[in-house]
């Protein structure tokens, strides 16, 4: 059982069972949400998640996704997408040991900030990790020919990060 919250501890919660991931998000909705330049998520299980004190305020960035935070502090705590309804990602540094659940990945790593240097080994996904194999684990843009069109060159990654973000 892990336990964590929010900074002014308003809101409490605790989750049940083992995470399915734990990962850094890069995008820049996620940035926003957090007011930093990126975001660690751990994914469980919806209905081992539950709040044991206090009540989050739920905020739709998208269509399909609903973030909730604190209504007093501003602590994000959640976010929901309605294409894993089964799934809860809980803000990785809510909870109150977050070395216990270290990220193994990053994503959106399309739209990151230019100043913020990946030097981990770990896996850095252009967009999600559904991505096409080819475009696993890089941290730079392929060349020119093997690139996705979604990031087929900065100069309209701007333009594919504001149709992703329809989704984030
Ligand atoms: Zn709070």
């Amino acid at each position: 059982m892990r336990e964590g919250g929010c900074l002014c501890r308003a809101v409490r919660y605790r989750v049940a069972g083992e995470p399915t991931a734990s990962g850094i998000f890069h995008c820049t909705t996620c940035r926003k949400a957090a007011s930093a330049p990126m975001l660690p998520f751990v994914t469980f299980a919806v209905d081992q998640f539950e709040i044991t004190a206090g009540a989050s305020v739920e905020f739709r960035s998208s269509p399909p996704v609903i973030r909730s935070f604190c209504g007093r502090c501003g602590s994000p705590l959640s976010y929901r997408h309605a294409d894993e309804p089964h799934c809860i990602d809980i803000m990785t540094c809510s909870l109150d040991d977050p070395e216990g659940v270290p990220a193994t990945f990053h994503i959106w790593v399309s739209q990151k900030l230019s100043w913020i240097r990946i030097s981990d080994d770990l896996p850095a996904f252009q967009t999600t990790r559904a991505e096409p194999k080819g475009e696993r684990g890089m941290l730079h843009p392929p060349p020119p020919g093997r690139m996705s069109p979604r990031v087929a060159n900065p100069s309209n990654s701007q333009l594919a990060g504001a149709s992703d973000l329809s989704q984030l």
